[in-house]
């Protein structure tokens, strides 16, 4: 059994077929070096995952009635190391859990072929989904790409055996040790280059457990997740984002979770709560059904629009990358971003509106930018969400709707709370000038110690004259192929 985005024994499909199919299973999770090479050495993702997978392998050893199962790791590349394994192993067969992600599919295929010329099967099971990326379909056999009708086929579809529990349990007598000479330590992140987590990162929680006690913590209060949700400063969302990106927790004890809590009064709170994660399915679905997304807009239209590019979009791209814009809310949610590697919904729609409608930069930038910080940086939904922002996309915000980022502010973050926490610079300021300090009172920005363009910067663009050329931008390649 080959552990991937799955890190965990509870709820696991391959694990539990494997466990079922087989009278000795062996586990084994690769730090792929394809993967973590270019990254940064500081990257927080590569701690959680090492965390979680030092938490898989105590859970596999706590499952296992046989003394000495382990989960056997190793940093290498994880074509070679998986055929090796299998190879080392004698074993008939790999399992792991299907990915949807053109290069991990890429990469599977090749996997596929190496274990073949071994003899060995190859056995890839649905499991980050309850109905894969070709599953649900329109009456006319085609993929949806609206999200309101993909949601009510797909709750119509859903049955309870989707979401029946996998369990690891009842064949765990299955699990084998690995001969002494495959055993090795599990690598230090030291000893695969990287640093230790920063602060941040431990308070992730990481593993099963980790998730576990975020649901829990989420049940509690999902109720008010449809009233709370939108605002930066509360405590709306589950935060378990990072969680089902690496699979620490099954999709299919989360959607059981929602329906339990709707059924026992928590009403639209959770209603609206399994609407996202149905969100979630949905941008699975466009991208594998439609993988032009990767790097070309949904709508072929929009790929004709001219982006700003040069010295100047460059330093505007700087300045919203480090939340240096002069529009707090953005600069608030940009330094969140920076310092945790989480960034709520409401700010990822609002700082990837403004990088693409105020800036007039390529998403594109933007899309990269966030899947080098986010710790549940997920291809299909960070890809649906910046096209969703730009207008490029299926079922996307219309193309003449560009937020304000002011009105955004005052909306969402009334009282100011978010910006003071992230942007302490301004902090001093009155509710009335905090959302756009470049309109505050001269008496005002004094009082608070601020001076515009040296303590804290004014706003790089004007939203008004920047609205005007984003309608001209997209009006010039509208119904042009
Ligand atoms: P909750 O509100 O508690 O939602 C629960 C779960 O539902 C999330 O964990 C997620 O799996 C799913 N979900 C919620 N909203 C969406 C959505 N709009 N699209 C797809 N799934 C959703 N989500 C990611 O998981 N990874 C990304 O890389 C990512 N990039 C995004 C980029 C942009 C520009 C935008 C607008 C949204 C992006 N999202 C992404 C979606 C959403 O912002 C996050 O899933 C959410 O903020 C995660 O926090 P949470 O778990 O507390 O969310």
């Amino acid at each position: 059994m080959w552990f991937r985005r799955d890190l965990r024994c509870n709820d696991n499909t391959a694990l539990h077929q494997a466990l079922r199919q087989c009278e000795r299973v062996y586990v084994a999770f690769v730090f792929d070096r394809a993967i973590l090479d270019p990254l940064p050495r500081q990257d927080r993702r590569v701690g959680f995952i090492h965390a979680s997978v030092l938490a898989l392998d105590r859970d596999l050893r706590a499952l296992s009635p046989t003394p000495g199962v382990n989960l056997i790791v190793r940093h290498a590349h994880a074509e070679g190391a998986i055929a090796d394994l299998a190879f080392q192993l004698g074993v008939d067969a790999v399992f792991a859990n299907e990915d949807y992600e053109p290069e991990a599919c890429a990469r599977d295929e090749r996997v596929r072929s190496a274990l073949s010329s071994l003899g060995v099967a190859f056995h890839l099971h649905k499991d980050q989904v309850v109905f894969a990326p070709n599953e649900i379909r329109t009456q006319q056999g085609k993929p949806y790409s609206v999200f309101t009708p993909f949601k009510n086929a797909w709750l119509a579809r859903l049955t309870e055996e989707d979401l029946e529990p996998r369990t690891a349990a009842d064949h765990a007598a299955s699990l084998a040790a690995p001969p002494p000479a495959l055993q090795r330590p599990i690598p230090s992140l030291a000893e695969m280059g990287f640093e230790p987590p920063a602060d941040e990162v431990q308070r992730l929680l990481p593993g099963s457990d980790g998730a576990t006690q975020r649901l829990r913590d989420f049940l509690g209060r999902i109720d008010r997740y449809d009233a709370l949700r939108d605002y930066p400063a509360l405590k709306g969302p589950s935060y378990l984002s990072v969680h089902l990106r690496f699979g620490t927790i099954s999709i299919r004890e989360l959607v059981a979770a929602a329906q339990a809590a709707a059924r026992t009064g928590a009403g639209t709170g959770a209603t609206t709560w399994l609407s996202e994660l149905v969100w979630r399915e949905f941008y699975f679905q466009i991208l594998g059904m439609y993988p032009h997304v990767v790097d070309h807009s949904f709508k072929p239209e929009y790929d004709r629009i001219t982006w700003e590019t040069g010295a100047e979009a460059d330093a505007a791209f700087d300045a919203w990358c480090q939340g240096q814009t002069g529009y707090p809310l953005v600069d608030a949610g940009m330094r969140q971003l920076n310092q945790t590697g989480y960034l709520h919904n409401r700010l990822r729609m609002v700082t990837a509106s403004f990088l693409v409608k105020n800036l007039g930069i390529d998403w594109r930038r933007g899309e990269r930018y966030f899947a080098a910080r986010l710790n549940d940086y997920d291809l299909a939904a960070n890809n649906g969400g910046w096209q969703w922002c730009a207008s490029t996309g299926c079922d996307a915000q219309p193309w003449f709707r560009i937020f304000n980022p002011v009105t955004q502010s005052e909306r969402f973050d009334p009282e100011g709370r978010f910006i003071r926490r992230y942007v302490p610079e301004i902090a001093q300021l009155p509710n009335t000038s905090i959302h756009a300090p470049w309109k505050a009172k001269p008496v005002d920005l004094a009082a608070a110690d601020v001076r515009l363009g040296i303590d804290y910067p004014a706003p790089i663009v004007a939203h008004e004259a920047a609205r005007e050329r984003t309608l001209a931008r997209y009006a010039a390649v509208r119904g042009r192929q």
